[in-house]
């Protein structure tokens, strides 16, 4: 891997620099050494781009449903073909590990191959009104799509948006989260090798609130799909309304992991520990509160810190690494804040917290797993996304108190509950509240399968089938007899 990258915009099929000649450098996180310096897309880049997308659309609409599904395949496949080195990029880019980054990319190819697949399949409708006739719908693209990511999943959550945007017929302007734009900027050149139009799909990375806010309120783009935040995505959100944009929100969640006392303890403890602590716990599904049963609180507790202790902190691109570096060290700052804060509310510290003094962990934003035990549900470290390697154990009497501390969120986006009665895990998994829910597992995101928040987790649904009706108008024709 070059030791200095130069990184441009993605615009029309070239890669030019920034009209204002700005550049942005980016930290390694594992080391906080610069390692590359990307050009900076300003208001003025977003509207050229902005722009080349919307003359686009009719080139993009030209190629016949066959022939988008064979260049949405040739991605697929020139992303697995680069797989190891977009797994290198990302892994150092975002300081995951690089088992965690190989998986990743592998998700992304699948997700081409996904919305490839459903293209020559999912139309309109034939309806039977009363009038004398045939009335029908067609599945037409939406226009320019404004696509902003976050930098937690950077190439996953792209292909969430890239693959179903463009399988519906629809030109981009993706907007990389400022942290994380390599593999975005990678995707978009595969994508002209595998055929995509030049100008149907433009990258430009860039400041949030510049190049973000842009193309959030740029007239031309059509619709806003945000991943990142609440507090950015209600911003977003008023940007996109003044020209009533379409928009779909995939924002924060503190979600809840249940466990009764007729659960599989062996799997439930493990999959405690990892449906927090993937991706350092920087995971917007991160199940951060784990809900107890009294009776078995003290024995999981026991187990899950012994469990805690084993873990492999370790730099990004070693293979047996289990926990990198967070995003950077203001970030890491921010999660130790809540483990003081934790400490000042009268929570447990029950392991880590702490960074680890090891020297290959000089420079970089290392964070020990940190398990809070005795937690209040009205606590700050209970209410708030930490979006780090923070566990908060609540211990619970009855179902329904359960039920309720689990509701007791401003968010909604996943959860799990773990209990062989089949009887409780559905009333249970009723009544929380909540856009995604695993039983037995700690895991609930599906490519096939509808994702996403209630609350102030987000709006709409990525993923599935269920998201190609956000990208995609529907228009009623009426034939008379
Ligand atoms: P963020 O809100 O800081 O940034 C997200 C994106 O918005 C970035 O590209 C950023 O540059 C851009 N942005 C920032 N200010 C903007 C503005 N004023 N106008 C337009 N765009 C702007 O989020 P983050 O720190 O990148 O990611 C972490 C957050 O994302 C967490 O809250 C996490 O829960 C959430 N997240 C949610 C999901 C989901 O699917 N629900 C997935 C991943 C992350
Ligand atoms: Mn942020």
């Amino acid at each position: 891997m070059g030791s200095h990258l130069q990184e441009l915009l993605l615009i029309g099929g070239d890669l030019v620099p920034a009209a204002s000649g700005l550049q942005a450098d980016l930290v390694d996180p594992a080391t906080g050494e610069i390692w590359a310096a990307v050009a900076a897309g300003g208001v003025e880049d977003i509207d050229r781009a902005v722009q080349v997308a919307d003359q686009a659309r009719a080139s993009w609409r030209k190629v016949n449903s066959h022939d988008r599904t064979r260049i949405l395949l040739n991605l697929a496949n020139l992303i697995r073909a680069q797989g190891e080195a977009l797994a290198q990029l990302e892994s150092r880019n975002v300081g995951k590990p690089i088992r965690e980054a190989r998986e990743e990319v592998g998700l992304a190819a699948d997700c081409f191959e996904y919305y490839a697949g459903a293209i020559n399949k999912i139309g309109g409708q034939t309806i039977p009104v009363a009038a004398a006739g045939i009335s029908m719908t067609l599945r037409e693209p939406v226009g320019v799509c404004g696509l902003i990511a976050p930098w937690n999943f950077p190439i996953a959550i792209t292909a969430w948006k890239v693959a179903p945007a463009l399988a519906m017929g629809n030109t981009i302007v993706l907007k990389p989260a400022s942290q994380t734009p390599l593999t975005a900027l990678r995707l978009g050149e595969l994508a002209l090798q595998a055929g995509v139009p030049a100008g149907v799909f433009n990258v430009i990375p860039g400041v949030g609130n510049v190049a973000g806010a842009a193309l959030a309120s740029h007239p031309l783009v059509r619709k806003v799909s945000f991943t990142g935040s609440t507090e950015i995505g209600s911003a977003v959100m008023k940007l996109a309304a003044e020209d009533i944009k379409r928009i779909t929100l995939e924002l924060g969640g503190k979600s809840a992991n249940l466990v009764f006392v007729d659960a599989d303890l062996d799997k439930a403890v493990l999959k405690a520990l990892w449906s927090v602590l993937g991706n350092a716990g920087q995971d917007c599904c991160a199940r951060s509160r784990l809900l107890l049963e009294r009776p078995l609180y003290e024995e999981f507790l026991y187990r899950l810190s012994h469990e805690f202790k084993k873990l492999k902190i370790g730099l990004p691109l070693q293979e047996e690494t289990e926990i990198g570096a967070l995003i950077s060290l203001a970030h890491r700052d921010r999660v130790q804040h809540y483990i003081e804060l934790g400490k000042q509310e009268g929570a447990t510290l029950v392991c880590g917290g702490m960074i680890p003094s090891q020297d290959e962990f000089r420079g970089g934003a290392f964070l020990q797993p940190t398990l809070f035990a005795d937690v209040d549900p009205n606590m700050k470290i209970a209410q708030e996304e930490i979006f780090g390697p923070v566990l908060c154990a609540i211990p619970f009497d009855t179902e329904e108190e359960a039920i309720a501390i689990a509701n007791q969120s401003l968010y909604g986006l996943s959860g799990s509950i773990w209990t062989r009665d089949m009887g409780r895990a559905l009333r249970v998994a009723r009544a929380i509240e909540t856009g995604v829910l695993s039983i037995n597992t700690g895991h609930s995101v599906h490519l096939e399968a509808p994702f996403g928040g209630v609350k102030r987790s987000g709006l709409g649904r990525e993923l599935g089938l269920a998201v190609l009706d956000h990208y995609s108008e529907l228009k009623s024709i009426f034939i008379a007899e």
